[in-house]
């Protein structure tokens, strides 16, 4: 067994995805990792996401780690504020800021083939290698920002729902928010009642259904605490309703999508009394096709006298407001931009260069792909958490991440324990495994319309064509006999070369 020292792995990323494969390498007594993170602190989407209102919509008792549950969520679905604290808790616990460099962001990774190791080029400027590398960088990291005329020139302040401005206080001012997305079912019911108007932008109206949201008396938070058993019972149950309703949510049929109309239009008629407004807010795209949001309260905003509904499209922003294509002047103080992610996982979140100086953007030209969303053939001993094909439309994604770094872990223990230089994931089992995943997509709801789920060209390498438990019974484990094994000695170099060769590939380079 090689010296810790001797095998660095690096974890790019600190959000859930970063933290859970820190944890699960501690248990494996795999300490040699370092955690790189651009920010200043930990968290991701939960350090970022800090608008009022952000919250999960999968409940937390399965939108949380396994293998650390909380008993204390103080409602079924947590605030933002709320899981960046049980993420910084988690942290805390096992002591993981001694393995991170907050503030360093990678900018550049490149294999040597030779030496089976991933070269990082760091924001810094300094170069780190690394046997392994665990890429936990998200997929909705960067906030989109719409490309509206005359944004520069509106006088107010102007802020993206990710990057939320606590600085500016909308108490009675006239606030616009544009989008009606995920982010805006949120944001808008939590900023209405301070504000002096909400008036919100819609293109397309979106299906939204029930959260039955509420706190968890402290009884219950008690019980689960004392007796781990129903907390990992009520993970259960919730975890497998999600999966028993998913197909409403992601197969193609039209009984189910008549299922989804209905429960969104029940929740749209006990919140909204006013025939008119009903019509304005109800979608006619396929249920399902786009992403299906939650919320108790957000369409019954729309019946307050100062929240107003505007469905003509936006032709400018100007100093003193919005401008519609009707030719009316929407004025406000404040513009809020609820206009979502760059889909992170289209293209490679840095130059990534692999066997042969081929770039994973090179190799991601035709849409991105990947074996079970984790590993593309090429680019050794790099495993990617929330990669293509991987994102859930109907329950918690970390399901999916925990199959992966279950996956990496076992990969990593391959490696580590026959000395191998690499792992590489056979062109072969990668084409015939996106074969079956494209085949399969042809089943499900989301071709039938514009969603951000989709490439330019119409294909989906976002979602997950299925059951979250059979992705985690298809992914969970590195089977070797997929994988291109290699040696050291495998090459001529190699074997014209005496010294220890796990050595010579870390050498010259400070390490992980
Ligand atoms: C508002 C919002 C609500 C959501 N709600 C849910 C939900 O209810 N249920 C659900 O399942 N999912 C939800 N998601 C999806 C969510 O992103 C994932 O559930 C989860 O947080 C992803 O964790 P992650 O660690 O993979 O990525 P992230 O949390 O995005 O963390 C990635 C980290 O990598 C860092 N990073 C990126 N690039 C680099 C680099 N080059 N070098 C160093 N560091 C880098 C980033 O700074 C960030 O800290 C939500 C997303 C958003 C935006």
């Amino acid at each position: 067994m090689q010296r810790d020292t001797d095998f660095p792995i690096a974890i790019i990323g600190a959000g859930f995805a970063g933290i859970g494969a820190a944890i699960q390498l501690i248990k494996a007594g795999v300490e040699s990792f370092t955690i790189f993170e651009r920010a200043g602190e930990i968290g991701g989407t939960w350090r970022d996401n800090t608008y009022p209102g952000a919250a999960c919509d999968v409940p937390s008792h399965v939108y949380s780690l396994s293998f650390e549950q909380n008993p204390n969520w103080s409602q079924r679905y947590a605030t933002s504020g709320e899981i960046q604290e049980y993420l910084l808790d988690v942290v805390a616990k096992w002591n993981l800021r001694q393995y991170m460099r907050l503030d360093t962001e990678i900018v550049e990774a490149r294999f040597d083939e030779d030496a089976g190791a991933w070269a990082l080029q760091t924001s810094r400027g300094d170069r780190f290698k690394a046997r392994v590398v665990i890429a936990g960088v998200g997929g909705l990291v960067d906030p989109s920002y719409p490309e509206i005329p005359g944004m520069s020139d509106f006088e107010g302040d102007m802020m993206h729902t990710a990057r939320w401005n606590h600085g500016v206080d909308l108490a009675d001012k006239r606030v616009s928010v544009i989008g009606t997305g995920a982010s805006a079912v949120q944001v808008v019911p939590s900023i209405a009642p301070i504000v002096a108007l909400l008036t919100v932008f819609q293109r397309t109206p979106a299906w939204v259904v029930a959260k039955f949201d509420g706190f968890y008396p402290r009884w219950v938070k008690k019980l689960l605490a004392r007796f781990p058993f129903f907390l990992r019972a009520s993970r259960f149950v919730k975890y497998w309703v999600s999966e028993i309703r998913g197909p409403i949510v992601f197969y193609n049929s039209r009984l189910l999508s008549a299922i989804g109309v209905l429960l969104s239009k029940w929740n749209l008629r006990r919140q909204v009394k006013d025939p008119e407004l009903r019509k304005k807010l109800t979608p006619t795209f396929q249920f399902g096709c786009k992403r299906v949001l939650v919320s108790d309260d957000y369409w019954a905003t729309f019946e307050r006298d100062d929240v107003e509904l505007v469905t003509d499209s936006i032709e400018r922003i100007e100093a003193k407001g919005i401008r519609t294509n009707d030719g009316k002047l929407h004025e406000a103080d404040a513009i809020v931009l609820a206009t979502g992610f760059k889909l992170g996982l289209a293209t490679a979140p840095f130059p990534i260069i692999g066997r042969g100086g081929k770039t994973l953007d090179q190799a991601w030209s035709g849409g991105a792909v990947a074996y079970k969303g984790m590993t593309v053939s090429g680019f050794p001993n790099w495993f990617i958490m929330m990669g293509p094909n991987t994102g859930p439309g109907h329950t918690s994604v970390l399901v999916y991440t925990e199959a992966q770094i279950a996956h990496a872990l076992e990969a990593i223990e391959k490696i580590r324990d026959e000395n191998l230089k690499y792992v590489d994931i056979r062109q072969d089992v990668q084409d015939r495994y996106n074969e079956g995943i494209q085949k399969r997509m042809k089943h499900m709801v989301w071709g039938g319309c514009k969603s951000w789920y989709l490439s330019p060209d119409g294909s989906n390498h976002s979602l997950y064509p299925g059951f979250a438990a059979e992705y985690v019974l298809r992914a969970r484990h590195f089977r070797p006999e997929e994988y291109e094994l290699a040696r050291y000695g495998d090459t001529v170099a190699d074997v014209a070369d005496e010294r220890d060769p796990a050595a010579r590939a870390l050498e010259g380079v400070e390490t992980a």
